[in-house]
């Protein structure tokens, strides 16, 4: 018998020589892993004459669930979250994989990374290993709508587009429309939403139903009516709290969107 030896390693496979002890009494230190790979769907919607998967001998892959499942998925979760505690990791990186990973469904894949990035203890950055051919445009924004830290408000869903035709079809027929804004399983802020909406329909006017009567003063009292730009300096001089500084840049966005006046107050204020 023949013994191959690998003339540039030291040790003899498999590394029977290799002794951690001396390695780590001479400064080696284990790097913890910062990626990882998910495989999320076992199948692929191509058939590529060279994919060494689906086109080779080994078939196993016939046997193997196609989408991975919930339990796994939250086993996964759990895994990486038990890791990034346990090594105080800032970042890490997922890869969503396959065969083709978008096979699993947008909703799928985004409450898994939702999933993730509200669990894992350290800043989630994700990528698809996909190709390409089901990037869809509703695809894109499913996966696009990204969790948006706010330290005022957690992590919420950030509002990217208004689909107005389905709005505008209610209006002329006299219904309202009620919209629950919520996005990849996050919720977004409601004043935001009613912001962006107002701004997309050239709305005139934005009212903000509260449960306070409206921007109180240094006295307590309501202020009647404000510019755009003394509330700016109202926020930045510190004299407005709490969720009234998220409302009122909403409302600042809407008028920088071109509404022309935005309300806010309590239900007693609108009149029939
Ligand atoms: S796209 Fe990739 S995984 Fe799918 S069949 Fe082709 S080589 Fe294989």
């Amino acid at each position: 018998m023949t013994e191959v030896t690998i003339a540039t390693h030291p040790a003899r496979w498999p590394f029977q020589d290799l002794d951690i002890a001396s390695l780590r009494a001479a400064g080696y230190r284990s790097v913890p892993f910062r990626q990882f790979i998910l495989k999320v769907h076992s199948r692929c919607n191509l058939a590529c004459s060279y994919c060494y998967v689906y086109e080779m001998a080994d078939q196993a892959w016939r046997h193997l669930p196609r989408r991975m499942s919930d339990d796994v998925a939250a086993k996964a979760v759990e895994r990486i979250v038990e890791h990034v505690a346990g090594h105080s990791l800032s970042s890490v990186e997922i890869i969503l994989h396959g065969g083709e990973p978008l096979l699993a469904d947008a909703g799928w894949l985004t409450g898994l990374v939702d999933s993730l990035r509200a669990r894992v203890p350290a800043q989630v950055n994700v990528a698809v290993q996909t190709n390409g051919t089901l990037l869809t445009r509703p695809m894109l924004d499913a996966l696009t709508a990204e969790p948006w830290g706010d330290e005022r408000l957690g992590l919420v869903g950030r509002v990217t587009g208004v689909e107005q035709i389905g709005i505008r079809a209610m209006l002329a027929t006299g219904v309202v429309p009620v919209i629950a804004p919520t996005a990849s399983g996050l919720n977004v802020n409601a004043d935001n939403a009613a912001a962006a909406v107002a701004s997309a329909l050239r709305a005139s006017e934005l009212i903000f139903l509260s449960d306070v009567p409206g921007l109180l003063g240094p006295q307590g009292d309501v202020i009647r009516r404000l510019s755009a730009s003394a509330v700016t300096q109202m926020v930045a001089a510190g004299h407005v709290h709490g969720g009234m500084i998220p409302k009122l840049d909403a409302g600042l966005s809407a008028i920088a969107g071109g509404v022309w006046r935005v309300w806010i107050g309590a239900e007693t204020m609108v009149t029939a």
